[in-house]
């Protein structure tokens, strides 16, 4: 037997995040693997019909993960080397990427101490000649204003690429977040809502741009291997372009279809904890939690609490104590721009976004907290922070 340090009444550990996944998850998996068909197929085009219906969009082609939907938009725009994409540098570093993997330049803009997403203002103060487009992020499932930037951009001819990573079930002046939107890119990755373990949608309000999109994820290929596959007959296929492999299988997919269904209850679930999170800690002298903005609501995907700048204990301290109490907190939402990976660009001061990232946390928020969960969280922060 091994002796243990930690003492004999120690509670189980508080996850950050933990993913809402159930039998029937794993028997539409099980399904997928039986039916003998496992790659892209079927079950993929039902997801992508369900998710386009979902969000409210017309068209959504299902690939490989999040970061690869951004890629394949920057893309599909013709973005390239000499193109300049303004990025919030408050987002995970995929956002930036993205923009160098197609040869262009990142170009970060602050964002708005409240919601922590861009805003008209922040995005105006980088544009230059060369600016083609703006990649907005529905940050930790806060809406941003694509109207507002929308009516700043359009007329100058910048393309709006929105980064709903976090955002599937947040809600823009009362729509889904992606109806409407020209392109906007979904992560199923398990730190976000809705899970397929890894993957991501495209979805966009052209029939065309959707089957570009559905032929560059499959190496520019003229017929899908389902198409051929349906069709029977011996279709030589072509390759129209240069393409990538960025497909989501059969699998995954037939988790997603099923994830899809728990959506609503996850959002309100998520509401109802952060609505108890607030009325717990009104206490906090200069703290302030995450909130809907006045043109939308948030799915919390991420419960963020900003800590005043006078807090007896720092930021990093204090995760140090929750995670010695049993709880895992996280630090807030990265920079990129202080990220080595950024340090040969020239250095900007964004005051807003090292605000946010030096002194906020994100709490734990999972469908399956508990009153009692919630309670250990917040004696801890309270006992903290008093
Ligand atoms: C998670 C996330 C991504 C990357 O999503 P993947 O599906 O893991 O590629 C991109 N942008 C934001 C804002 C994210 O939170």
């Amino acid at each position: 037997m091994s002796v243990s340090s930690a003492p004999v009444t120690a509670l189980p550990t508080i996850p950050v995040m933990r993913p809402w996944l159930g039998e029937e998850e794993a028997a539409a998996a099980a399904e997928a693997v039986a039916s003998g068909w496992v790659a892209q197929g079927p079950r993929v085009a039902a997801f992508e019909e369900a998710f386009a219906r979902r969000v409210g969009a017309t068209e959504a082609v299902a690939v490989s993960n999040c970061t690869t939907a951004l890629h394949l938009a920057l893309h599909l725009l013709g973005v390239g080397p000499g193109d300049e994409v303004v990025v919030p540098s408050f987002s995970f570093i995929a956002t930036a990427n993205v923009v160098r993997h197609v040869g262009a330049e990142p170009v970060f803009a602050d964002v708005d101490l409240v919601t922590g997403n861009l805003t008209p203002a922040t995005v105006a103060e980088v544009l230059t000649p060369r600016t083609r487009a703006v990649i907005v992020v529905h940050q930790a499932g806060v809406p941003a204003d694509t109207v507002a930037l929308g009516a700043l951009l359009e007329p100058r001819g910048i393309a709006v690429v929105e980064d709903a990573a976090c955002a599937i079930g947040s809600t823009l002046h009362g729509r889904p977040v992606g109806e409407g939107a020209q392109l906007a890119a979904f992560s199923f990755h398990p730190r976000k809502l809705v899970t397929t373990g890894e993957g991501g949608m495209l979805v966009t309000p052209s029939a065309e741009v959707a089957a570009r999109a559905r032929r560059l994820r499959e190496h520019g290929m003229s017929v899908s291997a389902a198409e051929r596959h349906a069709s029977g007959s011996v279709t030589p296929e072509q390759y129209l372009e240069p393409g990538f492999n960025f497909r989501m299988t059969d699998v995954q997919a037939a988790i997603g279809l099923v994830q899809l269904t728990r959506l609503d209850a996850m959002v309100a679930r998520r509401r109802e904890r952060a609505d108890r999170y607030r009325e717990l800690l009104a206490g906090l002298p200069g703290a302030r939690l995450v909130e809907d903005p006045p043109w939308g609501t948030t799915n919390y995907q991420s419960c963020w609490l900003l800590l005043p700048e006078d807090a007896p204990v720092g930021r990093d301290a204090l995760l140090g104590r929750l995670s010695a109490a049993g709880i895992s907190a996280r630090r807030g939402i990265m920079a990129a721009h202080l990220e080595p990976a950024y340090a040969d660009r020239p250095r900007v001061s964004l005051p807003a976004t090292e605000r946010l990232t030096a002194d906020s946390l994100v709490l734990p928020v999972f469908h399956q907290m508990t009153d009692a969960d919630q309670d250990r969280v917040v004696d801890a922060l309270l006992a903290a922070l008093r």
